[in-house]
């Protein structure tokens, strides 16, 4: 019988997820299915009620239903709760389980691309407080990071988030970078800057230690300006294409049973599908 999975979003034309999955199910000879569903948000509880028939054994869950399905799944994972979003559902006996795959989508990312990143790692700059930095501050939590600074526009939105979320985390705004750069290992841009080409003004990058590791989750252009800036300084960049990737891996392991690689050629496909 052939194995379906989704992703359901509102609209949904944009998401990336189709190719990443279809693309998986064909190497493998998968009899499986992925298909992009339109669920407009008055539709998610029929479409819950659809779910637990069985027709699927699960699916990707994206803007603007990441927080919404929290009330409609029978289990979420408790990351999945402190992150504050649901990505992933898993059906199983007709009950349907939510999770958050995003913090080990960006732990797989940099351990792929700059291996042995978190040993010894001390302090990081995180950029950014929205959603997507929870799952980034519960991913450098997982790897023991001592210190993790916070700089947001809204230095009040940093201090929720480190309130929120158990760890030594600290607040502020952009202007802290120049005095917390020198002793931080790891910078990690969550915020949407970047985006299209926009750029932060003023985050001198040549205060960071040499061995510094400079990461973007930002992946629309795949070389942000601040990777760019990085690489030009000789500083270790990781961009943020394989957050995306990897992000895919355990949803797909759950559905279908096999665990997909994040391939050179896989990166290619998908790289060809953006903005430069
Ligand atoms: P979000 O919840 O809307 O948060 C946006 C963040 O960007 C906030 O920190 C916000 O600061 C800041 N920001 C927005 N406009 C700004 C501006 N003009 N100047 C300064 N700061 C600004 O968004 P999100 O869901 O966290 O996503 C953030 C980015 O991560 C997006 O580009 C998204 O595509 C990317 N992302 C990538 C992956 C991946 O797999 N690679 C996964 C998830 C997200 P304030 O608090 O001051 O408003």
């Amino acid at each position: 019988m052939t194995i379906k999975a989704f992703v359901i979003g509102h609209p949904i034309n944009h998401s990336r997820s189709p190719l990443i999955h279809g693309t998986w199910l064909a190497e493998r000879g998968i009899d499986g299915s992925y298909e992009a569903i339109d669920v407009a948000p008055a539709e998610l509880p029929a479409f819950f009620e659809r779910l637990r028939s069985g027709e699927f054994a699960g699916g990707n869950v994206t803007i603007p239903h990441k927080e919404a399905v929290f009330a409609l799944c029978d289990s979420v994972d408790p990351l999945a709760k402190i992150i504050g979003a649901v990505n992933t559902l898993v059906v199983r006996d007709g009950k349907v389980h939510g999770t958050n795959t995003d913090y080990l989508g960006f732990l797989g990312n940099l351990d792929a691309g700059a291996p042995g990143w978190s040993d010894d790692l001390d302090e990081a700059i995180v950029l950014g407080a929205g959603g997507a930095a929870r799952a980034v501050l519960v991913a450098l939590r997982s790897r023991g990071v001592r210190q993790v600074h916070i700089l947001n526009r809204t230095v009040a939105n940093a201090a929720q988030l480190a309130a929120h979320i158990d760890g030594s985390f600290s607040a502020h705004g952009y202007e802290a970078f120049a005095e917390l750069a020198p002793k931080a290992g790891l910078v990690v841009n969550t915020s949407s800057i970047g985006m299209h080409g926009t750029r932060f003004e003023g985050l001198d990058l040549a205060r960071l230690p040499a061995n510094a590791l400079v990461t973007d989750i930002v992946y629309t252009p795949q070389v942000t300006p601040l990777l760019a800036d990085a690489r030009a300084l000789d500083l270790r960049t990781v961009d943020g294409l394989g957050m995306l990737l990897h992000q895919a891996v355990p949803g797909f392991e759950a559905w279908f049973g096999t665990r997909p690689l994040v391939t050179p050629a896989m990166r290619a496909r998908i790289e060809a599908t953006l903005e430069h």
